[in-house]
């Protein structure tokens, strides 16, 4: 359904009849670790990630797996060798 709260106009899943039934009753907006990610839209309310409803929680653990502007820190993070696979690779 369209919202009609925060991010007017986007097609959301958590809008309803009754309203915004996204914990809290709206969208929270972006954090600064969000930086100049892609995925920030701008609305009257505020600037909003256009994937996840609550940015503090992608981050809250680790970094938001849909960022754009982190590719190569990512890279670098998911660039580690397994070592079984290493030694069957040297086996060959
Ligand atoms: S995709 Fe992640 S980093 Fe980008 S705006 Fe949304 S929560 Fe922030």
């Amino acid at each position: 359904m369209v919202c009609t709260s925060v991010k007017e106009g986007s097609d959301c899943f958590f809008m309803s009849k009754k309203g915004c039934e996204f914990n809290g009753g709206s969208c929270h907006a972006i954090i600064e670790q969000c930086g100049d990610c892609q995925k920030i839209k701008e609305f009257p309310a505020g600037k909003y990630c256009t994937v996840f409803p609550e940015p503090e929680a992608k981050w809250r653990v680790r970094n938001c797996n849909m960022a754009t502007h982190l590719k190569g820190t990512i890279k670098k993070e998911t660039g580690k060798v397994n070592p079984l696979k290493a030694s069957k690779r040297t086996a060959h």
